[in-house]
């Protein structure tokens, strides 16, 4: 029987070798941020709904909407099934006795029904992925609205083995890129422009810094993306790896976000392949020429996707994208040591 996803000859072309990983904002992967609250048992269920409507009047917990304001006490033998939150700890009345009458002091909220109260933590902030959610539930009842993609792409299995086996394509002419770039003298670092909605590649091109400290391989791919639309500052006739294809008429048509050009801006909506977590510079030239997504496959130390930075999700910056990382993740490893054995070699000469 044919298997489902696509393989070639030799381990290195095997799709399951690797798995694609989103590198998400940093509000959307840190630890749960809780607060303290003060929390009562209901000992009383008949007083639940006035409880509840008198104290969210009194204490609306505005900061805290996705907090659910009763929870179901699940402890086998409990006196009381139900337990509410009586108000954030910061915002209690001055109390010399910690106890119900005390945190109710007005005549609005009526305690009756209601026990002796105890200090809680609860999530601070709304959870934004399920591993989040998750946490946040175990402190307290939290809602939760969430993003599909965000949960499936967690797990690794965003990309289905027809959609693997074209990204393998492309990362593995990045690869082959780099180490051309390499056997020049370059960096070894190949990447690779892919319009998704054509499944065309725009440009390939590899480190190029020996002729200019700038050249990186992000940015050779961006000047050949411009070249291929009639842009473009620098001349790669020298690389015979590094080259671009000029859209077709079909991709032109109806671009999607032209600003009344006939041609998209720069990388709009284009997908790149890199084979090593691009650095700062490479990065904010990825957010000005609007690329749609990146895949990358070793992570760098001074990496800008996700390592040192998390460029791609700055919210002050007028554009984001999504990046996935781990893209043929061992053949790009490889492609460091070989680098590094290039540095170690030249050390050796001095
Ligand atoms: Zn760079």
């Amino acid at each position: 029987m044919e298997p489902q996803t696509k393989r070639w000859k030799g381990s290195e072309c095997d799709t399951d070798s690797w798995v694609a990983y989103p590198v998400l904002s940093d509000e959307q992967s840190q630890d749960v941020e809780l607060i303290e609250a003060f929390a009562a048992p209901i000992v009383n269920k008949k007083e639940t709904s006035r409880l509840v409507r008198e104290l969210s009047s009194h204490y609306p917990l505005n900061s805290l909407q996705h907090i659910k304001r009763v929870r179901a006490v699940k402890a086998k033998g409990s006196p009381h099934p139900l337990e509410v939150l009586v108000c954030l700890v910061s915002d209690a009345p001055d109390m010399t006795v910690v106890d119900i009458k005390s945190l109710l002091p007005s005549d609005k909220v009526k305690p009756e029904g209601l026990g002796e109260p105890f200090v809680v933590k609860v999530p601070a902030r709304p959870p934004l992925t399920r591993p989040q959610f998750e946490l946040a539930s175990k402190h307290w009842p939290t809602s939760f609205h969430e993003d599909k993609q965000v949960t499936v792409a967690l797990k690794g299995e965003l990309f289905g083995p027809a959609q693997k086996s074209m990204m393998h394509t492309y990362m593995m002419s990045a690869v082959a890129a780099a180490r051309a770039g390499h056997e020049l003298g370059m960096e070894a670092v190949g990447a690779v422009v892919v319009d998704p909605v054509m499944e065309r590649v725009i440009a390939v091109g590899h480190d190029c810094r020996g002729d200019h400290p700038l050249h990186h391989a992000v940015m050779v791919c961006i000047d050949l993306v411009a070249q291929s639309q009639g842009g473009g500052c620098y001349s790669f006739d020298k690389y015979p790896t590094c080259t671009f294809t000029a859209p077709t008429l079909a991709t032109t048509e109806n671009p999607p976000d032209s600003e009344g050009s006939s041609q998209p801006y720069i990388c709009t909506r284009y997908d790149f392949y890199v084979t090593r977590e691009p650095c700062v510079m490479c990065a904010m030239a990825l957010v000005h020429s609007r690329v749609g997504r990146v895949f990358y496959g070793a992570a760098s130390a001074d990496g800008a996707l996700g390592t040192k930075f998390k460029i791609h999700s700055q919210k002050d910056l007028n554009h984001r994208f999504e990046v996935y990382k781990g893209v043929l993740g061992e053949q790009c490893e490889d492609l460091s040591s070989l680098d590094q054995t290039k540095r170690n070699s030249l050390q050796e000469k001095r």
